[in-house]
């Protein structure tokens, strides 16, 4: 993707090497939060208590978890653990230093804002763009405290998408999703849960899931979770329009919706996929949803709730 030289968001907090931020009063404790969170599925070591309100998705993730014999937080956070998945060397030509991959964060950043901006502005909406807050080890968030294990994630309560850069490393190496649009697509993913959050799609959720069993709170996050992945498809669509494109960016998107499914994630973790307990959307529902976004640019098309067929 053509980004060197173009506008940087100024919605980026920068704390990385800030030391945590657990403790000396900045530790919220599971009770201190407002919310699930909502992330992009990770091959985190241990992913750390999310707390915040979401006493159901815990719940839900907890009873889960048992019943996979893993672990609930790695489930939480996606549940592939690095002595599971296969090591693989850093693909040539895709060393770009942390200070790189921060600068292009935050002109994707300044892409989504511009996009959604506008579609907004033409729905007679306001948007008003989440921060971005890059962090390394982890960090107080208003959903509780976040973990770089945890991957990228999105917190209602205070509005950030939290990310460790590490990730992208974690991306490339552990699930074989190489390229810089494919890390674009994490940011412009958790960016479109932001977008749920304006648009009511996100409350809602969280309000309902309360009163769901699990299957049926899973088979709802799949809905919201396709839905922001036809947004960042939204944004694909936006990049190729401003001629943004390098040839193959899409195809490393489509690749790493096709890495992160839930099929796939589970298969690697256990051998096997169960898919009551998918909460993300399998690869070709996460590849489908983005290529609608990103074949439209229409988010009209976005209409994860209404569709029959997922
Ligand atoms: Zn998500």
């Amino acid at each position: 993707m053509k980004w060197r030289g173009r506008k940087q968001s100024s919605h980026m907090e920068d704390r990385r090497g800030a030391g945590g931020g657990i403790g000396g009063g900045m530790f919220r404790g599971p009770s201190g939060g407002g919310g699930p969170s909502f992330r992009i599925p990770t091959g985190g070591t241990r992913g750390g208590a999310i707390g915040g309100g979401g006493l159901g998705l815990i719940v839900i993730v907890v009873v889960v978890g048992l019943m996979l014999g893993v672990n609930p937080m790695d489930l939480l956070s996606g549940g592939v653990t690095p002595s599971s998945a296969p090591q693989t060397q850093s693909a040539p030509g895709n060393n770009a230093s942390e200070d790189e991959l921060y600068q292009f964060m935050a002109v994707v950043a300044q892409d989504t804002e511009d996009l959604w901006t506008e579609v907004f502005k033409q729905n007679n909406m306001t948007y008003t763009p989440p921060t971005i807050v890059v962090y390394s080890g982890q960090t107080s968030a208003g959903c509780g405290v976040a973990q770089a294990s945890m991957g990228p994630f999105y917190c209602p309560a205070d509005q950030n998408v939290y990310l460790d850069l590490s990730f992208y490393d974690q991306l490339r190496q552990q699930f074989g999703a190489p390229g810089d649009f494919a890390q674009a697509y994490v940011l412009a993913h958790e960016i479109g849960h932001h977008v749920q959050q304006l648009t009511g799609v996100l409350p809602e959720f969280n309000q309902r899931r309360q009163r769901m069993s699990e299957e049926e709170a899973n088979a709802y996050s799949v809905r919201v979770e396709l839905q922001a992945d036809c947004y960042a498809g939204i944004w694909a669509n936006y990049a190729g329009q401003q001629n943004l494109l390098d040839s193959g960016d899409v195809e490393e998107a489509l690749n790493a919706a096709e890495q992160i499914g839930d099929d796939t994630l589970q298969k690697r973790m256990q051998g096997y996929a169960v898919p009551k307990t998918f909460n993300h959307g399998t690869s070709e529902q996460r590849q489908r949803w983005f290529g609608i976004g990103q074949r439209t640019g229409d988010v009209g098309q976005c209409d994860t709730f209404s569709a029959s067929q997922l």
